[in-house]
């Protein structure tokens, strides 16, 4: 696609204020800081899609945390969701390093784009139905813009997965009814495109052992191959 029109989405993203408490609590949270972060200017404003336009993969999380995102501008940026996320791409050769720490730290991702239903950090990690829905659209845009190249899509949890449903509908896919349940390792097939759930990658999961660095990566391997992309199929790592 063109990369301008997904690079004016993005910045059009950054401008958006339609959901006031959201807009009071991401700018509340960049002007208090947390003390580990008292020397950053926190970016304090939606946080857009991070990736290449022609992505032929799209990872749907959930929202911007209050100290990631939030504070770095850029998508699982900057806290411990992200550097799971970020350390399983690369380690399936979708990223140029396995860390991801702030907008500037060189990081680029092959053929994938990570992105999230609503892109401000909400209280809680917990937007409200209204606001995820108010949010929709941005995400729908983004799906119209990347479907000449999008072959699959890794939905991050059930919020992810409900969300991605809803927006591949909306965005021109035809998607099945009743819904498809969501599941880690759960796979659909809509028109020229394949659906994966993931279980989400917030601590809650990851420092249980509900969500294993492995069981991350054998999502993102299925789903980059399902896409047409270059992965490695050795894993021996745990
Ligand atoms: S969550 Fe989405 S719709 Fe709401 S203010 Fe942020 S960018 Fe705008």
């Amino acid at each position: 696609m063109d990369s301008s029109s997904l690079a004016r989405l993005d910045e059009r993203i950054t401008g958006c204020r339609a959901c006031p408490r959201l807009v009071a609590w991401r700018e509340e949270v960049a002007a208090t800081k947390r003390a580990a972060f008292a020397d950053w200017t926190y970016w304090g404003r939606p946080v857009p899609g991070f990736g290449p336009p022609d992505a032929r993969l799209l990872v749907i999380g959930l929202a911007p945390a209050a100290h990631g995102g939030n504070r770095t501008g850029r998508m699982f940026t900057g806290d411990r969701s992200g550097d799971v996320l970020y350390a399983a791409l690369h380690d399936v050769g979708l990223a140029s390093q396995p860390t991801s720490v702030s907008a500037d730290d060189g990081l680029e991702l092959y053929g994938v784009r990570v992105t999230a239903p609503v892109h401000c950090a909400p209280p809680a990690n917990k937007p409200t139905p209204e606001e995820r829905d108010t949010c929709r659209p941005w995400l729908v845009q983004e799906l119209r813009l990347l479907r000449p190249s999008l072959r699959s899509v890794v939905a991050l949890g059930a919020f992810g997965w409900q969300a991605a449903l809803t927006a591949l509908g909306e965005a021109g896919w035809a998607v099945p009814r009743p819904r498809p349940a969501f599941g880690h390792g759960a796979r659909v097939s809509l028109e020229g495109l394949e659906l994966f759930g993931c279980f989400h990658v917030s601590q809650r999961n990851t420092f249980t052992g509900r969500l294993t660095p492995r069981m991350l990566r054998d999502v993102l391997r299925t789903a980059a191959d399902a896409a047409g992309l270059p992965v490695g199929a050795v894993d021996d790592k745990p």
